[in-house]
């Protein structure tokens, strides 16, 4: 064995839902390999797991990456402000090694809240990829697509989902297909996405009616609200991952159903901008994939999934009044399992099972709001914090181990975030943005 995590309570989120004392994980080759009670071997690794919570590293099945960089510059603004105004004038200005900086101020962000796995949109994806690669971390790439209606501009919008294919097919780096929204790619580039995502059986990415005024924008110029629209012309089907899907009608979530699209569901950012809530209750009613994703810090502000998975419990029970919508274990799979499904990886990540790759966190138990242990589902969706996370593995490897980090450093992480963010304001004249 490489790794033996010995004396954990193991939630599996298996098909059985098996939550097991007292036991042991191996791993070789970055597989599990063994899950038993008292697992006897030789591992070069032994990671000492009593009074902890051993269970699948949680995927954020929706972010924007680098937008890390711009987290906190533009608060309590509505989507269309928000994006106009603020986000994408500084945008505009990027270039790689902002990504690049950005992206691993998020991978810290992210390793150091246990979430192993992302599926991320943005620009300059080869820094994204390496910034996966430099501290291990699992992500789902796309260059987000658009062109506003202007055709000429999709060969070179198809160029960058091509290239990326053809870089990243396999492996811990994963090239997705991302027409941003319906909004902002015309009919043309919507389809030859598709075309592209299905040639090469990869997920699209796109977020879909995520606030009211694109409903209404959708019927007025389209005839119909966005997942209509979608669907007459035959964009929907089992790869799309619909993001946000705040606002489906009836007859939509029944469209929804029937071509098996997956929503990444982000609670905090429909909240902070005020969005709407999404139907999520009747999306799982109606046997709907749903996942969960915290959106770009720019819009949260921060990459917590623990954050991510309260929030939605807690305004699903609100907004319907009622304390039994969306119980803890439903969230607990939407963002590990479903997670998992949506992305189209379910045979490899998202349980601890023997043959899946070992995507792995650890969370400490002997913490006061760990205490005492009543419920380990409820603890961790209600009472845990991304700081409760003591030890990370993905594909096999440690990459935090009592909380300290193996792959990245700290303070050069967040100086060269820091330098970055600064320069990129500077030159889109945001300077009266830093503090
Ligand atoms: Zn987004």
């Amino acid at each position: 064995m490489d790794v033996l995590i010995k004396n954990g309570l193991v939630l599996t989120m298996d098909k059985r839902r098996r939550i097991l004392k007292n036991t042991s994980i191996g791993i070789t080759d970055g597989k599990i390999t063994d899950i038993a009670e008292d697992l006897k071997g030789e591992a070069d690794f032994v990671i000492d797991a009593s009074d902890k919570i051993v269970m699948p590293g949680l995927i954020n099945a929706h972010t924007h990456l680098p937008m890390t960089l711009l987290r906190g510059m533009a608060d309590d603004l509505p989507l269309d402000k928000w994006l106009n105004e603020e986000i994408w004038p500084i945008e505009a200005q990027l270039e790689a090694k902002h990504v690049y900086a950005g992206a691993l101020l998020g991978c810290l962000e992210m390793i150091q809240s246990g979430t192993t796995c992302f599926n991320d949109m943005y620009f300059f994806m080869d820094e994204v990829a390496r910034s996966c690669k430099e501290t291990g971390i699992r992500g789902c790439i796309s260059h987000a697509m658009f062109d506003f209606g202007d055709t000429s501009k999709i060969p070179e919008m198809l160029g960058h989902g091509k290239d990326n294919i053809s870089k990243y097919k396999n492996g811990l780096v994963r090239a997705f297909v991302a027409p941003h929204a319906p909004y902002t790619c015309s009919q043309e580039l919507l389809l030859k996405a598709k075309e592209l995502a299905e040639e090469n059986e990869t997920r699209l990415h796109i977020h879909i009616a995520e606030s009211q005024k694109e409903v209404n924008d959708s019927i007025e110029q389209k005839g119909a609200p966005p997942f209509e629209y979608l669907d007459k012309i035959g964009f929907l089907d089992e790869n799309v991952i619909a993001v946000h899907s705040v606002w489906a009608s009836e007859k939509e979530i029944g469209i929804m159903k029937k071509r098996g699209v997956k929503v990444a569901h982000n609670p905090i950012s429909n909240m902070k901008l005020a969005s709407g809530v999404a139907p999520v209750p009747e999306y799982l009613k109606k046997g709907i994939c749903v996942a969960l994703g915290t959106d770009g810090a720019a819009s949260n502000n921060n990459l917590s999934m623990f954050s991510e998975m309260k929030t939605c419990a807690l305004l699903h029970k609100i907004s319907n009044m009622d304390p039994s919508t969306v119980p803890a274990y439903s969230v607990l799979e939407s963002a590990t399992i479903n997670g998992a499904r949506a992305l189209g990886m379910e045979e490899e990540i998202g349980s601890i099972e023997v043959g899946k790759t070992a995507d792995i966190i650890l969370v400490n138990l002997k913490s006061a709001n760990m205490t005492p242990l009543t419920n380990p589902v409820s603890h961790i969706v209600y009472a845990a914090k991304g700081s409760d996370v003591n030890s990370v593995i993905v594909d096999g490897r440690i990459l935090m181990q009592d909380r300290e980090l193996r792959t990245l450093d700290l303070e050069d992480v967040l100086k060269f975030a820091n330098e970055e963010a600064r320069k990129l304001f500077l030159k889109a004249g945001k300077e009266d943005k830093l503090f």
